[in-house]
C-alpha cells in the first residue's frame, strides 16, 4: 500500500475542518493502493482544531527531542505530533508500506518545508514529524507537489511488485 495523506484523499481532517483535496489523487484512488492517513487525528486532536506550528527546528530536531511544537493559542502540542507519527509508522509497517505521498508544509505532513514556528505565514526547509519519522524508517515520502501520472504509475507498479 502507498501511504497518502487523508487530507488530499477529500478527508475533512485539516486544522481549519475543510481538506486539501487533490483531484489527480482521487482519480487514482480508485485502483485500491492508497491508504489514507491522518497522524494529527490518530494522535485524538479534533477537527477543527487551532493550527500548530514546530517551534525552533523542523521534525527531524522534534524527533530528536531538540524542537517543541505549539499552537496558536500556546498549547504545547509535541506529544500529540509525536504519537500521530508513531501510530502513521505502526500502520506502514503493518501494510509493508514502502512509499508515501503527505501534504506539503504541515508540522506532521510536511516533505520538503514546515511553517517557521512564527505563525508568521513565512515557511521554512525541512520535515514535518511524520514525514521524518517515516523516512528514518527507509519509507520514501513525495509531497504532492511532486505527484504526477507518470511517478503515479511508477509508485502502483512498485507497489504491486512489494
Ligand atoms: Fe492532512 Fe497531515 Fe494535516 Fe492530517 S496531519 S490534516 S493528513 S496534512
Amino acid at each position: 500500500m502507498i501511504l497518502v495523506s487523508a487530507c488530499l484523499l477529500g478527508h475533512k481532517v485539516k486544522y481549519n475542518g475543510g481538506s486539501n483535496k487533490n483531484d489527480l489523487l482521487l482519480k487514482y484512488n480508485e485502483r485500491g493502493h492508497f491508504l489514507a492517513v491522518c497522524p494529527e487525528c490518530f494522535s485524538m486532536l479534533p477537527v477543527p482544531r487551532p493550527p500548530m506550528e514546530i517551534q525552533g527546528g523542523t521534525g527531524k530536531k522534534l524527533l530528536a527531542g531538540r524542537a517543541k511544537a505549539q499552537d496558536k493559542n500556546g498549547m504545547d502540542t509535541t506529544q500529540y505530533l509525536l504519537t500521530g507519527a508513531e501510530k502513521v509508522l505502526k500502520i506502514a509497517k503493518a501494510y509493508n508500506a514502502k512509499f508515501a505521498i503527505l501534504k506539503e508544509s504541515s508540522p506532521s505532513c510536511g516533505v520538503k518545508k514546515i511553517h517557521s514556528g512564527h505563525f508568521d505565514g513565512k515557511k521554512i526547509k525541512g520535515q514535518g514529524v511524520t514525514t521524518a519519522l517515516l523516512v528514518k524508517n527507509g519509507i520514501e515520502v513525495f509531497s504532492e507537489k511532486e505527484i504526477t501520472i507518470g511517478r503515479l504509475e511508477e509508485l502502483m507498479a512498485a507497489d504491486i511488485k512489494n
